[in-house]
């Protein structure tokens, strides 16, 4: 361990269902083999922490916070490749590095992964400081920076949910919701080259940020009644493919309700209650009903070749930056719908 670094951090720890997050010291952890010490530059507000920090399985005493970039400070034990000083994207996850699935790069199917957040032994960022998987990382270049390196999570789940709705070259995309996924999978389906790209979104700001990612229309469920109608009335023809990016329960129903014929709904949003919809109606309709999680270091890779081209856009995401010490305060003021996108902490 290098000998400049602190013994303690400050962390912001979750404590029990519905409370505020605390700032706490905590040791700064030493980072085993294949594993890098990390210090935190940008750590991105997720809405599923908001939503966890409300639910019965979240456990006591962890550390949040999982779209993140830093500087590594140390090297564990067996670590290849890295160097103090390295800017460094990690994903969420410590995969043991060893094994036949690690060595292929097949990480979730590394039976000894485990998550950074929601997990005691571990923690998420936070914090100034974590410790990551070093072959769960990639370097950051210098094209992209710390903050936009925390929206490439966000990124990388709008992209698994447009490569799960095998995207279509004629496919008419309608986006419900644009908060930050809702932002990111617009941006990709304009980006593959959907001539129709329709997101409903009650909120007028996050409507113009959305247009100015790609959005070729925007609808105003407030003032419209029927949704579905609004999409035909722009695009000429129904939606073939509908992104549910909101997570309430209801949505779905309301996605099926909405849904024309033999179309497909990709459901995004992370809903954690409990949710109900007429299998009657999507059945009559043929719907395909699809759900995503879940990335790669190569979904990673080519986001951040992307951003490094300018070809797809992190920043425009961030609406606040905070620093640790506001991330309480600014986590139970997110438990209200408010103008915020995504809100990046610098620790
Ligand atoms: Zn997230
Ligand atoms: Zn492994």
């Amino acid at each position: 361990m290098n000998e400049a670094l602190p013994s303690t951090m400050t962390a912001a720890v979750y404590q029990n269902r519905g409370e505020p997050l605390t700032l706490e010291q905590r040791p700064v952890p030493k980072p085993g083999p294949h594993q890098l010490l990390v210090r935190v530059r940008a750590v991105g507000i997720c809405g599923s922490d908001i939503h966890a920090s409300d639910a019965d399985w979240t456990p006591t005493g962890i550390i949040m916070g999982h779209e993140f970039a830093g500087e590594v400070v140390a090297l564990g034990p067996d670590v290849k490749g890295w160097t103090i000083g390295d800017r460094v994207l990690p994903m969420p996850t410590l995969s043991c590095g060893t094994c036949p699935a690690c060595l292929a790069e097949d990480f979730p199917r590394c039976t000894a992964q485990q998550t950074l957040d929601y997990n005691p032994a571990y923690g998420g960022a936070y914090a100034e400081y974590t410790v990551v998987g070093a072959h769960d990382s990639l370097p950051l270049p210098k094209a992209v920076d710390f903050d936009a390196a925390a929206a490439v999570e966000p990124l990388a789940v709008g992209y698994d949910a447009v490569r799960r709705a095998q995207l279509r070259p004629d496919d008419r995309a309608l986006i419900i919701g644009a908060g930050p996924i809702g932002l990111t999978i617009a941006q990709w389906c304009r980006h593959f080259g959907l001539a129709d790209v329709v997101v409903s979104e009650p909120n007028a700001a996050r409507r113009a940020l959305v247009e100015s990612l790609g959005a070729t229309a925007t609808i105003d469920p407030h003032e419209v009644d029927d949704v579905a109608g609004a999409f035909t009335e722009s695009a000429g023809a129904p939606a073939s493919l509908i992104f549910e990016a909101v997570g309430a329960p209801g949505m779905i129903q309301h996605c099926v309700a909405m849904a024309a014929d033999a179309s497909r709904i990709v459901v995004v949003g992370v809903c954690m209650a409990t949710d109900s919809f007429e299998p009657m109606m999507a059945i009559q309709k043929r719907l395909q009903l699809q759900f995503t999680l879940g990335y790669s270091l190569d979904d990673y890779r080519l986001i951040l070749r992307l951003l490094g081209q300018g070809r797809i856009q992190a920043l425009p995401l961030v609406s606040h930056r905070i620093d640790l010490s506001q991330l309480p305060e600014r986590f139970e003021a997110l438990r209200k719908p408010g103008d915020e996108i995504k809100v990046i902490v610098n620790p």
